[in-house]
């Protein structure tokens, strides 16, 4: 079908589901979650097969699908979300309303969660936009089966019937996508190249749009000093783990872990390489991804300011990886932007720094980021509060003490950070503040009570919380 015919769709869809109560919005997302569960068994079997990832894995992602739509589902029933606000005098009222048709981007490393139901589409449908999704071409059947549940939803629901729709094809698809003047705005979760190449589109529109791409990050680990003496096998078993997780394929995926020139940063980097030795070779997500692994790492590693840590390891066959660790310092990394690039997939970069004028400087040199996290006692955090001042700045996310990967789905979790990690810093894409993402505040000046919607009305019938003359009130 011709990408016209599906945005014209989308658009008649919109003046419908826009207005559709807010209950009954909610109702539908919990009936995708019913639907998801009752194709659970098809769903896992198919995203293993193209996907290469684990059963354990996928059957966890289901429940963080279905349970993202609950938690949007329980957010617009509770109804708070819009943001009321009314001043009585001038008579003037505001609230969030959906922007109108938005389009999906379907991530290849989360098939579900982050695909055709996920969380994009999840916070889109509950704000009141209609989603038109890309299913990402690594995962087709997979985006399709996930279709076919949204389907059965918007039919049980009494939906309408292009609320969702779904297209498959390159990326001159995904252009006319986004160039498309009935699009309002974009989700997306993949590379700087494709998310920096849809952001060029709508910009060349004649009417630009918000394109919401989360393109990753090397998420820097600060490791202090008391914390690396008194716990550091502690550490590196936590850091091991958290490498090798889903073949290193996360977006939170902690690349460069940085710390003191020290006996007890030695001792961490030794113990860090023999749990990572222990762990078993990981087939990769697709042959694109694992490519661009062994050819980002290759790259790093031909820097002459790397060293592999503690011995070199090579990969275990023509589809599997084995994780890596590497050394610099942090004169090198200052010295050579080029480290400081994201290696998408089971590696990290030490970076052992002379002082702390040095970390402060390697922290301060960094692009913005999804996540930081430190690792420090009481005492550490009491020395150093610098660092903090810096993660501050630097990230969305400011972990202490825990590895940054697992992005818990929360009314408080922010996975965004300053560009390039995201275009817009000011939103998140996971938890259910992603809905602000589809949304805009719209005031009405002297309305009469019948033509206000019930969110705004004086007798506030949906006993939601707004701020009415400068007071929070239910
Ligand atoms: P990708 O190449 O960015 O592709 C993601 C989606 O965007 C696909 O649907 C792709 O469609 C589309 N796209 C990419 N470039 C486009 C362009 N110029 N114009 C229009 N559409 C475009 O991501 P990927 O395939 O998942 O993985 C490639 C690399 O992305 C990885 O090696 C990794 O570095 C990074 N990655 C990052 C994250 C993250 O969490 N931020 C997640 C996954 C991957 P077509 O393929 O049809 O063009």
């Amino acid at each position: 079908m011709q990408i016209d015919q599906i945005m014209q769709q989308a658009a008649t869809a919109y003046e419908q589901y826009k207005n559709i109560p807010p209950l009954q919005r909610a109702a539908f997302l919990e009936t995708i979650g019913v639907e998801i569960t009752a194709r659970r068994e098809a769903l896992v079997k198919t995203a293993g097969e193209e996907t290469n990832l684990p059963m354990a894995r996928l059957n966890g992602e289901i429940v963080r699908t279905t349970t993202q739509l609950q938690k949007f589902a329980d957010l617009i029933k509770e109804g708070s979300w819009v943001e009321a606000v009314i001043d009585t005098t001038p008579n003037i009222r505001r609230m969030l309303l959906p922007v109108g048709p938005v389009v999906v981007f379907g991530a290849s490393n989360f098939p579900f969660a982050f695909s055709t139901a996920g969380g994009d589409t999840a916070s889109a449908l509950a704000a009141g936009a209609t989603v038109v999704v890309k299913g990402h071409p690594a995962h087709p059947r997979t985006s399709q089966l996930m279709f076919e549940a949204i389907q059965a939803a918007i039919v049980q629901s009494g939906m309408p019937a292009y609320t969702v729709q779904h297209v498959t094809g390159d990326y001159h698809t995904g252009k006319e996508l986004v160039v498309h003047p009935n699009t309002t705005g974009v989700g997306f979760t993949g590379s700087q190249q494709g998310g920096k190449a849809l952001c060029a589109y709508a910009a060349e529109r004649e009417t630009p749009i918000p394109v919401f791409a989360e393109m990753g990050s090397v998420n820097p680990v600060v490791f202090l000093p008391q914390a690396l003496e008194t716990r550091s096998a502690e550490l590196a078993d936590m850091f091991a783990t958290s490498i090798t997780l889903g073949a290193g394929q996360f977006c939170t995926n902690p690349g460069l872990l940085i710390g003191l020139e020290s006996p007890a940063f030695t001792a961490f980097q030794q113990q860090l390489g023999i749990a990572l030795e222990k762990t078993s070779p990981q087939k990769m997500l697709h042959p694109g991804i694992h490519s661009a692994f062994l050819e980002g790492r290759s790259r790093m590693l031909a820097s002459q300011d790397v060293t592999l840590s503690p011995a070199p390891v090579l990969d275990f066959d023509a589809s599997a990886v084995r994780p890596s660790l590497a050394l610099t310092s942090g004169a090198a990394i200052l010295a050579n932007p080029a480290l400081k690039e994201e290696v998408f997939g089971p590696h990290a970069l030490l970076v052992a720094c002379k002082d702390k004028a040095e970390l402060l400087a390697v922290l301060r040199s960094l692009k913005g980021q999804l996540t930081t996290s430190v690792m420090a006692t009481e005492e550490d955090l009491a020395q150093w509060q610098e660092v903090i001042d810096v993660q501050v700045t630097l990230a969305g996310r400011i972990i202490l003490n825990a590895a940054p990967t697992g992005v818990e789905v929360c009314a408080a979790m922010i996975h965004g950070g300053p560009y390039p990690a995201t275009t817009d810093a000011r939103f998140t894409s996971v938890g259910t503040a992603a809905i602000r993402r589809w949304v805009r505040p719209v005031c009405f000046q002297q309305f009469p009570e019948a033509l206000l919607p019930d969110e705004l009305k004086t007798a506030n019938p949906r006993g939601i919380w707004r701020l009415v003359d400068n007071q929070f009130t239910r």
